[in-house]
């Protein structure tokens, strides 16, 4: 037997999340068994650990879009038992049983084995929100990044704190978009040179252009302030779109793309192929400073998730919360 977090929906529609036992024979048919050692809290685990279920496919539900653990039982020869071993995407969470547990069966394609210079814990401080900003910044160096800083939107929350991170130890300025400015110490320490207040940002867009400002932006809020912005990136710059914190509506025009050569480059870190989700992983061992990853970790047990998920809702996590689910 083993603790997990399930989510059951009652009769009437109503959903409730709970630390119970479970028996091996309870988990889904996959080739590999993982002794989970850590997962995580994103934006999406919020919704599928609240009330209604968010993208819940089906019931009872484990939730949870990552984890990192140890590989017990495989029936895949890319996998032996004791290889370390991270996941994360592929509907883990939300249509099968995820990481908010001590055991996972899954699919040996979507694990990818722990690069080198990473151990379960710093993987899972990184999560997806951090395996998402890696392929956004990886995204605007394929474009090119322009002269001047990169914007970093939702900075401190998951995925912004780790692309500012990332781009300041790459060299780069980075101003961080905050509606928290006690935060503004934080994202200092991550790198950040300059913090930008969300409300210069979240104005709906009143002129098409603006002075250019920004040499790439790496956007976790999506809506208003996306619109905005689009009109201050430089000249053949880029914009790499991961998110919706602050809504899904896009009230642009198409003028920045026209007149400034805008790129708008969507990320998905949920079906990205092996290779790149090793050549990602590759770049997180190499590129981002484990102290300063370390500065945004928050620990928690399982039985913090229900409280978790409603803050992340609500835009009140900072940085990342790393749950030790054998706690
Ligand atoms: P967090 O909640 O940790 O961070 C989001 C941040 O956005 C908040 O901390 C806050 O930052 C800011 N924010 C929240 N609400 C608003 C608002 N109404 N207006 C403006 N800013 C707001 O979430 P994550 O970083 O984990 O995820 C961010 C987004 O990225 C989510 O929409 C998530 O679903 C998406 N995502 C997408 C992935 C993909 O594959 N494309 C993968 C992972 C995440 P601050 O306080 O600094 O202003």
């Amino acid at each position: 037997m083993f603790n997990a977090l399930v989510v059951e929906k009652d009769d009437d529609g109503k959903t409730s999340a709970s630390v119970q036992q479970i028996g091996l024979d309870r988990l889904p048919e996959g080739d590999v068994t993982v002794a989970i050692e850590y997962s995580t809290v994103n934006y999406k685990d919020g919704l599928c650990v609240g009330p209604g279920g968010g993208l819940v496919r089906n019931y009872p539900h484990v939730p949870g879009i990552d984890f990192a653990g140890t590989v017990e039982a495989s029936d895949d020869p890319r996998y032996k038992a004791g290889d370390k071993v991270v996941l994360t995407g592929w509907r883990v969470g939300e249509a099968y049983w995820g990481g908010y547990s001590q055991k996972a069966r899954v699919k040996a394609d979507w694990l990818v084995p722990l690069p080198d210079g990473l151990d379960t814990r710093q993987a899972m401080a990184v999560g997806t929100a951090g395996f998402t900003a890696m392929l956004a910044v990886m995204a605007l160096e394929d474009h090119g990044i322009k002269d001047g800083p990169v914007l970093v939107t939702g900075a401190a929350g998951g995925v912004g704190s780790v692309a500012t991170a990332i781009l300041a130890n790459l060299g780069h300025d980075v101003a961080g978009v905050t509606g928290r400015p006690e935060t503004a110490d934080y994202l200092k320490s991550l790198g950040a040179t300059q913090i930008v207040a969300r409300e210069d940002l979240n104005e709906t867009v009143k002129r098409p252009l603006e002075a250019e400002m920004w040499g790439g932006c790496v956007d976790a809020v999506g809506g208003e302030m996306l619109a905005r912005l689009l009109g201050q990136i430089k000249y053949g710059g880029s914009v790499a779109a991961v998110g919706l914190a602050g809504g899904a509506g896009l009230p642009a025009t198409v003028i920045p793309f026209l007149l400034r050569g805008v790129n708008l480059l969507g990320i998905d870190s949920v079906m990205q192929p092996y290779d790149n989700r090793v050549r990602a992983w590759a770049r997180i061992a190499k590129d981002l400073p484990m102290d300063k990853l370390e500065a945004m970790v928050q620990p928690a047990v399982l039985s913090d998730l229900p409280q978790l998920g409603r803050d992340i809702l609500k835009g009140q996590v900072k940085g990342r919360v790393v749950v030790d689910v054998n706690a």
